[in-house]
């Protein structure tokens, strides 16, 4: 038992233990986070660069706080958005990257699989930091530690995911995890915004959020991604607010005590009521920020030690 893993491109490839390791982790390093002294030597000597090939604000932060505390160099890396339209761009900058002996490699790439491909052409552990609409294995991570936290197990409950679930690597992150977890998932949006092949999930679908959220332990909201829309999924942002925003009216179907999760950004008034985001006692939105460098931080801490054990098995195979 253990995390074997050399890279985190995402949930699919983590084991059940794998997963309670790393969330096991994290709640050391929220401690550790919520103290006045928050460094760690983790990582001491290593070097971590993020490159961001998409914007972000939250995650970005997020990797940068979380290597600094455990006493990693880090570097971020400005990627020009013109400058990645060509794979060969992205495997010569892997390469060059490689020369300089990175240990970590922070990716987040607008196309599916991307961070895969680098990390085939690269000697340091990789994570993925969300790829197209694939993978974000840290959100489901910094998601899963929250309800655990929340709810007191991570087992056994139902979880109604919300929203543009075709186009969202939270979503996909977030199905798998919480079906290796044992889970209820149930995915409630519009006919236009759900995936092909559904089924093969092992999911409910819904496209009635009063039906979908009935009973539900967590509701879990997600963005409308405009920017991996290429048409018009959605009659217009009120329309789509009226059906399938959170409102009060909506989550009174949900258990008394459930949670509400957005991975943000949010768009108030779209896809959840501002009230609702606000609300301390259901919200645990700002709860997933904090859980989300504690994750981090065990990702790259796991990461690290699989990293350091290779080098010491086979000094030339990581040279
Ligand atoms: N921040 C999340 C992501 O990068 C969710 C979103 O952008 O809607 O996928």
């Amino acid at each position: 038992m253990g995390f074997h893993a050399k890279h985190l491109l995402g949930i699919e490839q983590l084991e059940q233990d794998e997963i309670r390791v790393l969330l096991d982790l994290a709640e050391r390093y929220v401690s550790l986070n919520r103290g006045t002294r928050k460094h760690s030597s983790a990582l001491e000597g290593l070097t971590q660069i993020n490159m961001f090939f998409e914007a972000s604000t939250r995650t970005q932060a997020s990797f940068e706080i979380a290597g600094k505390r455990l006493g990693a160099d880090v570097m971020n890396m400005a990627m020009q958005a013109s400058s990645i339209r060509k794979g060969e761009t992205l495997i010569d900058t892997a390469l060059t990257l490689n020369a300089m002996h990175p240990d970590l490699l922070v990716v987040r790439h607008p196309h599916s699989g991307a961070v895969n491909l680098l990390a085939e052409k690269v000697n340091c552990a990789v994570l993925n930091a969300g790829d197209g609409r694939h993978e974000h294995p840290t959100q489901a991570l910094l998601d899963a530690l929250t309800i655990r936290r929340e709810k007191d197990r991570l087992q056994r409950l139902t979880v109604a995911i919300c929203g543009d679930i075709a186009h969202s690597r939270v979503a996909r992150s977030n199905i798998l995890l919480l079906g290796k977890m044992e889970n209820r998932v149930r995915l409630v949006g519009p006919p236009t915004l759900m995936p092909a092949r559904i089924g093969e999930f092992g999911v409910e679908v819904f496209d009635d959020m009063r039906e979908g959220l009935a009973g539900a332990d967590v509701v879990m909201m997600l963005r409308l991604q405009k920017e991996r829309m290429d048409g018009a999924f959605i009659p217009s942002a009120r329309e789509y607010y009226h059906r399938w925003g959170l409102d009060a009216e909506k989550l009174s179907h949900a258990k008394d005590d459930a949670i509400v999760m957005h991975p943000g950004p949010m768009n108030r008034g779209v896809e959840i009521d501002g009230t609702i985001a606000d609300d301390i006692n259901r919200s645990v939105i700002q709860e997933q920020v904090e859980m989300g460098v504690a994750v981090r931080m065990a990702a790259m801490d796991l990461l690290a030690r699989n990293l350091r054990a290779a080098k010491a098995g086979n000094p030339e195979r990581m040279a």
